[in-house]
């Protein structure tokens, strides 16, 4: 199988997300797993373009803990446009880009309707520190870095960031269920 059969099947297998009544209550455990089962398919080839990424994300899913994330129905229907996006994507650079920001998009919280950088519009992730164990937010596109509650843009230096877990935001009052 080629490269473009290895996408329509990642495809297929990402599909289950974003049928309607998985959009509509929110399984962790079977979000993880179309994941997975997506990157089964393009592990080889992504890691021949980005071995880094490659290397980050399957260190990502071997540790990632489904009931562990926060992943909230804003965040699934913010992907369902992308994936719409990604299906048709036929250039195999751009695809992957799309995959990697779909794959950022569902596991790592955001707020996708609600709130973007104050400098550049850019889209806000939830990440940990966990040598100074705050949660800050970073925008993906200029890399500043804002505190959750004030919005104000702060300096840090984590040396151990991971996105942050569903028990931090609830903690840190970010999101209330
Ligand atoms: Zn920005």
């Amino acid at each position: 199988m080629n490269i473009y059969g290895h996408i329509k099947k990642a495809n297929n297998e990402l599909a289950v997300i974003f049928n309607e009544d998985n959009m509509k209550i929110i399984k962790n455990e079977l979000i993880v797993q179309a994941i997975m089962d997506s990157w089964l398919y393009l592990n080889k080839f992504i890691k021949n373009v980005l071995p880094d990424w490659t290397q980050y994300f399957n260190s990502r899913l071997e540790n990632i803990r489904a009931e562990e994330l926060l992943i909230t129905t804003d965040m699934v229907k913010d992907s369902f446009t992308q994936y719409e996006r990604i299906i048709k994507e036929r250039e195999v650079k751009s695809y992957i880009n799309r995959y990697i920001k779909l794959m950022e998009s569902l596991l790592t919280f955001n707020k996708p309707f609600e709130e973007s950088c104050a400098i550049c519009q850019g889209e806000l992730f939830y990440y940990t520190d966990l040598v100074n164990s705050i949660v800050f937010k970073e925008c993906s596109t200029c890399g500043t870095h804002f505190d959750p509650l004030t919005d104000k843009a702060i300096v840090h230096k984590g040396s151990q960031v991971r996105p942050s877990t569903r028990f931090e935001l609830l903690n840190e009052g970010i999101n209330e269920l």
